[in-house]
């Protein structure tokens, strides 16, 4: 049987929801069943990219603001934790496999492909009169998470076209149409 030679490279909770931000975990789990039977059906390998919040950040941590994430530091792990999927990207295409597309997660500030979600969050929580003030200042905006941003860097740097593409579990028709176009 011929192989076909094609991968999709995932977003962490993609298939794994609970590591996300416990008020997402909580809810119930995406019903993905019919996206990977598709991935399946078509033959195409599954990588998953590492979370590059719970890996800075553990499963205790607030939701946070792309503003928040915004630091050398972030960016810095997120480079690190993507290194060695880059270099399995490139070991994949040398071999003549096709990469379709790298998935992300529709709002969220570090993984998020067309929207991220911004606000004027940070400082003192416990004895910050202003805090409502503050928190309602999230808002989803048309932008790039910041892991997102430094592997669409990272693969530019290395020469590598790759698509991305959001995923949203409440849309899981829509993704499925947005899949269908690219295999
Ligand atoms: S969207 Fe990205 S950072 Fe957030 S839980 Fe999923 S993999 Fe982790």
């Amino acid at each position: 049987m011929e192989c076909k030679n094609r991968l999709i490279i995932l977003a962490h909770c993609f298939l794994n929801e609970k590591s996300k931000v416990k008020k997402y975990c909580i809810d119930h789990d995406a019903n993905i069943e019919e996206v990977l039977k598709i991935l399946l059906d078509n033959e195409i390998g599954m990588i998953q990219l590492p979370c590059p919040e719970i890996t800075c950040y553990g499963l205790r941590r607030w939701g946070h603001v792309k503003e928040q994430f915004c630091t050398p530091n972030y960016r810095k792990h997120c480079r690190k934790i993507f290194e060695i999927y880059l270099e399995q990207i490139q070991e994949y295409i040398k071999n003549d496999y096709e990469i379709i597309a790298i998935v992300g997660i529709e709002g969220s500030p570090s993984c998020g492909v067309n929207k991220t979600c911004s606000g004027e969050w940070g400082g003192e929580i416990s004895s910050n009169s202003n805090l409502n003030k503050i928190l309602s200042t999230i808002r989803e905006i048309e932008d790039k998470g910041v892991f997102i941003e430094e592997i669409g860097k990272m693969m530019k740097e290395n020469g590598i076209n790759v698509p991305f593409i959001d995923f949203n579990k409440n849309d899981i028709k829509g993704f499925i149409e947005k899949l269908k176009a690219i295999l």
